[in-house]
């Protein structure tokens, strides 16, 4: 890809998507540039990547064919109105953030523009995302596709309705918090019933994304998965069943319902 990307804010998201566009060869160090509020993250991002970067957001929208927004939600209402005049009608508008329709941000930017809307998830930092995509009829199919190769190259993505990011909020963007103390609990158990921590950790860790592969690659329902692990009067039925007693499914439905409404509340 030979278009000019722009950041606007350099930190863990930007710096996974930055990594990302490099290490798959989608782009290089020429066409990337990226803004920060402190010059101690703008020297970070030009000695880790080989990118130019600075602190003036307009210079990163006058350069930029395609420009991330990359900062907190909240910074929004700040950022969009020094860089209102410095993009054109073609710059493709990448919006992270997480609670803003792709309606305000229009409204914020007091003109028509090519918006896409993504949400990513922090297994970013290891090539391992799973972003959510929706636009706005600005964007073409093409214009589409090339936004889509971009998160593709630090995990997978899927192109969404934009009423979906709720609960996209809930199954992807918010889950790894909870698939973390699945992880940690099952990894007290472990300790509790004698193995070192960090072993604990590994084979906690390792099982969740084994068993995640499995999910994913064998297209097997995830209850014959469950099933073929349950041997007649074996060991796994036993766990299986106490989950069951504690309301496992439905705590983890429960909460994530939670988090869809806290989301839904906050956009
Ligand atoms: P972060 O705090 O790591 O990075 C924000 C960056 O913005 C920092 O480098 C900061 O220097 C820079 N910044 C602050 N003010 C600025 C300004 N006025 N101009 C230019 N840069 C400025 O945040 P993050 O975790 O990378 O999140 C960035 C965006 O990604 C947010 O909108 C968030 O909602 C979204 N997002 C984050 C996650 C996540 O799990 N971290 C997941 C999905 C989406």
């Amino acid at each position: 890809m030979d278009k000019m990307i722009s950041f606007i804010g350099g930190g863990n998201m930007a710096t996974a998507i930055i990594g990302g566009l490099l290490s798959s060869g989608l782009s290089d160090c020429d066409h990337i540039y990226a803004t920060a509020a402190h010059e101690a993250t703008v020297l970070r991002l030009k000695e880790s990547f080989g990118i130019d970067a600075g602190t003036d957001n307009k210079i990163a929208a006058q350069k930029a064919d395609i420009l991330f927004l990359a900062v907190k939600p909240n910074l929004f209402h700040k950022v969009i109105p020094e860089i209102r005049h410095a993009i054109t009608d073609d710059t493709i508008i990448v919006s992270i953030a997480a609670g803003q329709p792709m309606e305000r941000i229009e409204d914020m930017f007091e003109r028509s523009i090519k918006l896409v809307r993504v949400m990513p998830n922090t297994p970013a930092l290891v090539g391992a995302s799973m972003s959510a995509i929706c636009c706005n009829d600005g964007i073409t199919k093409d214009e589409l596709a090339e936004i889509q190769a971009i998160f593709n190259s630090f995990g997978e993505s899927e192109v969404i309705s934009e009423y979906l990011m709720d609960a996209v909020v809930g199954v992807s963007g918010s889950s790894p918090a909870y698939v973390y103390m699945f992880i940690e609990a099952m990894a007290d158990a472990a300790v509790a019933d004698g193995m070192p921590r960090t072993q604990a950790y590994k084979f906690a860790a390792q099982s969740v994304l084994g068993s995640a592969k499995m999910v994913l690659e064998t297209g097997k329902h995830p209850g014959e998965l469950k099933d073929a692990v349950c041997s007649p009067g074996g060991t796994t039925i036993e766990a299986v069943a106490q989950l069951e007693k504690s309301g496992f499914r439905s705590a983890v439905i429960e909460a994530q319902r939670a988090c869809v409404q806290k989301s839904r509340d906050m956009s």
